[in-house]
């Protein structure tokens, strides 16, 4: 036989025989595990920075942070101040995992979530 081998360009991970080269579920399934892919190195930076901003919000979970974020609009604090830390929480409910967040959402699922309010948001 010499059937065309599809392999993963970043470990070298062999296809099923037949896997067509594009639009594969296959594919796109083992993109999500492979340990070279790109994507790792960017999934592993979001959980370190997360982790970061966690510590200086002091709030994790999607409740916490909505609790947070409904009291920080209340306090009587420049809008500025306020701003950053809204910022933060929105950073933060936008890369939610699904471990923590109740909702079943990945972090660039939710990255392209109309939640982009990270850095457009302003206090009005
Ligand atoms: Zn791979």
């Amino acid at each position: 036989m010499y059937g065309r081998i599809l392999t993963c360009v970043y470990c070298g991970h062999e296809y099923p025989q037949g896997t067509p080269a594009a639009g594969s579920e296959v594919l796109t399934k083992y993109i999500k595990v492979c340990e070279r892919h790109p994507m790792r190195k960017a999934e592993s930076d979001i959980a370190m920075l997360r982790a970061a901003l966690v510590g200086l919000i002091g709030a994790d979970t999607e409740a916490e942070l909505r609790v947070m974020e409904a009291t920080m609009r209340m306090l009587p604090a420049p809008d500025a101040d306020k701003a950053v830390s809204i910022n933060a929480i929105h950073a933060l409910l936008a890369t939610m995992t699904p471990n923590v967040s109740a909702q079943p959402r990945g972090f660039f699922a939710s990255a392209a979530a109309p939640c982009c309010a990270l850095i457009r948001w302003h206090l009005s």
